[in-house]
């Protein structure tokens, strides 16, 4: 079974985007708008019409089975309005997300976004967690090391801040895509330099602090390859060693994904990164959309890449499924997908 770790609901009907938008002006003319959570109308069929020509498409073109399906993570914008409007958007955005499950519960299982307000006690992430996976067979989560979207002056991953979401996850044992969303900084380019590089920052937060040691069933993934990370493994590794750092015991908890879009960048994340600590992704429909002219494929099908590289079939098969159900234990059980 080849399970994809990473894709999100990025062609979502144009009702979603329209209650967003409207919920936006709100808090832009006042930024103490409450509001309500409403409800946002669209039919299943449209559901199957945005999903049949694209994700589902490309799933079964591509040779997929299944997808870990979770909110559009740039539209999740938490450095936009308030505790009140996060939380309402991100509920929205996490029924939608079980809807599609729902409709297509073979192909897909659901993570959720959660609310996190800059500013805000980390408490109503913690209770949208909680309401996912135990009301509606989430499996894990998306969490955002930079809600202010670009100017990280929120507290790093190893504060305090942050320990009582970790506490939940390993209570529910779901793990986390450490995952930013939009920038709002025009220093950053969204699914460029600041994905790429929040990657690598929350790699470094871990390692640097050694925070994870404290939660035995903590689980990250840090998407996009990792970021820098398995490129420059020596500089993480030999500062470990002059520091005192925990280099491989972080390996416990942290995995990395295959969403890099070339042959060799691939190779050396498989060559590089223990292939028990590798999960398939290929974040498609996503940030990249077209064909490489010098190999005929399109950037993002990176199953031809694994497909392409140097691993046995035992390691391919770890990479496809093993390592990921390690990761989501809750993918077996009953309200996930079998
Ligand atoms: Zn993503």
């Amino acid at each position: 079974m080849i399970i994809d770790c990473h894709g999100h609901y990025t062609t979502t009907p144009p009702g979603v985007g329209e209650w967003r938008d409207a919920q936006k002006s709100a808090v832009e003319a006042d930024p103490a708008f409450v509001g309500e959570k409403g409800s946002i109308r669209v039919a299943d069929d449209e559901i199957r019409d945005s999903l049949e020509g694209a994700q589902l498409k490309l799933q079964s073109e591509r040779g997929a089975d299944l997808t870990i399906f979770s909110p559009r993570a740039s539209w999740m914008a938490h450095h936009v309005g308030n505790e009140h409007t996060s939380k309402y958007w991100s509920q929205h955005q996490n029924e939608l997300i079980k809807r599609v499950c729902d409709l297509y519960p073979t192909n897909f299982a659901p993570v959720c976004q959660l609310p996190q307000s800059p500013g805000v006690a980390i408490d109503s992430s913690v209770a949208e967690l909680e309401r996912c996976v135990e009301g509606m067979g989430f499996i894990g989560c998306n969490v955002n090391p930079d809600p202010s979207g670009g100017h990280w002056n929120g507290p790093p991953l190893w504060d305090r801040y942050w320990w009582p979401l970790w506490e939940k996850m390993c209570e529910l044992d779901v793990p986390a895509m450490i995952h930013v969303s939009a920038s709002c900084n025009d220093n950053l380019f969204t699914t460029g330099s600041h994905y790429l590089g929040a990657d690598t920052t929350a790699y470094m937060q871990a390692l640097s602090s050694g925070f994870m040691n404290d939660f035995e069933n903590l689980r990250w993934i840090i998407p996009h390859g990792g970021g820098a990370v398995p490129y420059h493994w020596g500089r993480f590794k030999g500062m470990a060693q002059d520091k005192g750092w925990d280099f491989a015991g972080l390996l416990d908890h942290i995995w990395f994904d295959t969403c890099v879009y070339h042959q060799r960048g691939i190779d050396l994340l498989l060559d590089v990164v223990p292939t028990a600590n590798v999960v398939f992704a290929s974040e498609m429909v996503g940030a990249v959309r077209g064909i490489d002219p010098d190999t005929g494929h399109y950037y993002d099908d990176t199953k031809v890449y694994i497909d392409n590289s140097s691993l046995d079939a035992a390691s391919k098969q770890l990479v496809f499924e093993d390592n990921t159900r390690r990761v989501f234990p809750r993918l077996s059980l009953p309200q996930g997908v079998q």
